[in-house]
């Protein structure tokens, strides 16, 4: 049978490979036996039940809390020619009849609802005459009140597992820590040991924490790495929503804000210009993304705290589940700690105990200077010690040149001692720079031996260094007071028992977003065939009255900008491209790609390039363009790189283009002066590049009339896409 299921795979949803734990889970549930499935958001769980419901003969229920979730599922499916019907409260009433009617007759395949319209009385007699082969239920953390979003009405599934004897059950979560997996089972009347866990690793979100200094730049300046792209922005308090949301839009944003505050109506229309890419850019409260499929969400900014890991994960999971590369800041600051525990003191005791627990695990992960991902996979029992991922900014800290920072973190660590294990790092930093500051003064703390011994770092130095010394654990903050204490890991640095090795930024550099996603795919795809293609499923979509994704991810159309499919047989070949989707839009899209081949002397690829690790080679080596990229950003000259690897510059600038491609960036000032071309002539291929795009040199040789070498191009290009 389960050829069966992969030959469905491929002829429905168009994907040549199961992922992840999906083959055991849907032989199990084939199988008729009653199944748990833990999985990270994008994890691919709905294909767990999908693909059975349609080997079964009868219909599978999938039980799900939101409305907004059904619909999108059934849009989704609808597009891949699945029969499925939703009921719920939103349906006119020939609507709902024709639905009762699919069920009577066993077209419908799937039937979508919540679990109170489940256990109306006229439902269950309803469904206790159809055959149910299958229960499937969605969100099923919500059965347990160890869980972070609790429904009593969940409880009463349990009744509906009773009517349908017959039907295997399926439970699904992406977040459900150990205690929370027992409690689904137990509730649900699981017996054996039929769990599936698969690994929580979202291998393709960059992770990155910053301290809150200048939340505003700091969220613009991540912000200017996504042109067309759409994210999300969490804030804690509906105020912060509304002051940012406006904030953003008069930068020229577009952005609506989201949160408890608005009218209904507000709130769904903001959600459902963000669904169908008419808005980019969200700032919600953590009300915002449950029951949204929006598979195309390329960032999340946490511009708070976030109150707990499981929140967290669940909110960055909302980015990337189409599998293409995406971004995840946190901005952390300490008194968002207290803002934080403000709101768990105003809860019941008990509850009070769990928020505290789950808030010290959520610093830890701020901490941490080791690998983002060892905590918080640690936190869903997942054990890792890995040390590089390559996608979080500590794994790429390391990359980067470490140097003795002993004598600095002395200093510092004096300084504390001092002023008594009070004080802030902004107090010990003004002490050590020598500031004459009122609260110095007030504290006579220029009067002590630490005062103005740290003059040879500016005050942005010593607040990056303090940052480390805390990350390194040399410090701790007084949960109590705020004010930074010595561990006694401090005391073996002042023994000289113990050297600091740390990064010392220059004086006048602030902290630039680790991660610059801009083009920063797998692919080196075509993106003015992409954004054909992307206006073209827009232009459907509205037609259609559909989220764009529903007919095709991202990914789909960056795989079709890649491989430039231009036959039936090849479009198939692309991910996400199924039989009836494929009959639907092959003639629009293929037309699209044809046409757009045929004019820029474009062949169709071949093969099927499966994405590798980013900057990996198979064995796990850097790659050279890597290699090479670090080396120029480590200060080499173009000229020294060229005697050191042995190659010639041109070589080592398409090494430097990739490396931008990758998503990293280099410094651009050096390269202008290795232009031989006076500055108008440069200054017109620049402008062909803004006009023309970078991705194909042939357009812009065209455009210069042949007059400006392929080198001199190669160089202009690296230029011009580094400098934006
Ligand atoms: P979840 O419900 O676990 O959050 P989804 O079922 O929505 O995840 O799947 C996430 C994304 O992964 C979707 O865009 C889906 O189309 C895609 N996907 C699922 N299974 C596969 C597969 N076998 N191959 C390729 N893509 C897949
Ligand atoms: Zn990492």
């Amino acid at each position: 049978m389960i050829n069966q299921a992969r030959k469905i795979l491929k002829s429905v949803f168009g994907y040549d490979d199961f992922i992840s734990l999906q083959a055991q889970i849907i032989e199990n549930i084939l199988a008729q036996r009653d199944t748990l499935v833990i999985m990270p958001t994008g994890g691919g769980k709905s294909l767990c039940y999908q693909i059975p419901a349609l080997i079964f003969p009868g219909l599978t229920i999938v039980v799900s809390p939101l409305i907004a979730l059904m619909k999108d599922q059934q849009e989704q499916l609808i597009q891949a020619g699945v029969n499925t019907v939703v009921l719920n409260s939103a349906l006119s009433s020939s609507e709902y009849n024709a639905n009762i009617q699919k069920i009577k007759n066993n077209s419908a395949r799937l039937l979508y609802l919540a679990p109170e319209t489940l256990l109306k009385p006229n439902i269950m007699a309803l469904l206790a005459s159809a055959r149910i082969d299958c229960l499937a239920i969605d969100e099923a953390h919500c059965i347990s009140a160890w869980g972070h979003d609790f429904r009593p009405e969940y409880r009463q599934l349990v009744k509906a597992r009773a009517s349908f004897s017959k039907a295997v059950c399926i439970a699904l979560t992406a977040t459900a820590t150990p205690r929370v997996r027992e409690d689904i089972k137990t509730s649900l009347g699981f017996k054996g040991a039929n769990e599936f866990v698969a690994g929580f690793d979202r291998k393709n979100l960059f992770i990155e924490v910053e301290p809150k200094e200048n939340p505003f730049e700091q969220t613009t300046r991540f912000l200017a790495n996504f042109s067309d792209d759409a994210g999300i922005i969490y804030c804690l308090t509906r105020r912060q929503v509304d002051d940012l949301a406006l904030a953003l839009k008069e930068e020229g944003f577009s952005v609506c804000p989201y949160h408890a505050g608005l009218s209904e109506s507000e709130r769904s229309r903001n959600q459902d210009m963000f669904i169908k890419d008419d808005v980019r850019i969200i700032v919600a409260t953590v009300a915002f993304g449950m029951g949204i499929d929006k598979s195309n969400v390329r960032f999340i900014i946490h511009y708070d705290l976030p109150m707990n890991i499981e929140r967290y994960y669940q909110e960055i999971g909302r980015a990337g589940r189409d599998g293409v590369k995406s971004a995840c800041l946190l901005l952390f600051s300490y008194s968002d700690i207290h803002t934080l525990k403000y709101f768990i003191n105003q809860k019941k005791p008990e509850e009070k105990k769990i928020a505290e627990i789950h808030l010290k695990a959520m610093l830890n992960f701020v901490h941490t200077d080791k690998c983002r991902r060892i905590p918080l996979l640690n936190y869903f029992g997942e054990k890792t010690t890995r040390t590089e991922c390559g996608m979080c900014d500590n794994c790429l800290a390391e990359a980067e040149n470490q140097q003795d920072i002993s004598l600095a973190a002395k200093k510092f660590l004096s300084c504390v001692k001092r002023t008594g294990e009070r004080f802030g790092a902004v107090h010990i930093i003004d002490v050590l720079l020598g500031s004459k500051a009122k609260k110095v003064l007030n504290f006579r703390h220029n009067r002590l031996s630490t005062y103005g011994i740290g003059t040879e770092y500016s005050k942005k130095q010593w607040q990056q260094l303090s940052r480390q010394f805390l990350n390194k654990g040399l410090t701790e903050h007084d949960m109590e007071f705020g004010g930074l204490k010595l561990t006694p890991k401090a005391w073996e640095v002042f023994k000289d028992k113990e050297k600091v090795f740390g990064r010392l930024i220059k004086a006048s550099e602030a902290k630039e977003p680790t991660y610059k996603l801009r083009k920063k795919t797998t692919y080196d795809f075509d993106r003015h065939l992409f954004e054909i293609l992307r206006q073209k499923r827009k232009e459907i979509a509205d037609n259609d009255s559909v989220p764009p994704y529903v007919i095709f991810s991202d990914k789909t159309l960056i795989e079709m900008a890649y491989f430039f499919p231009q036959t039936r047989d090849t479009l198939l070949n692309i991910n996400g491209v199924g039989i009836v989707k494929a009959e639907k839009y092959e003639k629009i899209f293929l037309g699209l790609i044809i046409e757009y081949c045929k004019k820029n002397q474009i062949k169709e690829r071949a093969g099927h390039l499966k994405p590798k690790a980013a900057g990996r080679t198979e064995s796990g080596a850097k790659k050279r363009h890597i290699i090479v990229g670090e080396a120029y950003n480590a200060g080499k000259s173009i000229d020294l790189i060229k005697k050191n690897f042995n190659i010639k510059q041109s070589t080592v600038l398409s090494h430097l283009y990739k490396y931008l491609q990758d998503g990293y960036s280099i410094n651009t000032k050096p390269l202008l002066s290795l232009s031989k071309l006076p500055d108008d002539e440069q200054a017109r291929v620049l402008d062909s590049f803004q006009s023309l795009g970078p991705e194909l040199l042939r357009p812009v040789y065209d455009a210069m009339d042949g007059a400006v070498s392929y080198d001199e191009l190669h160089l202009l290009r690296l230029y011009y896409t580094g400098m934006k």
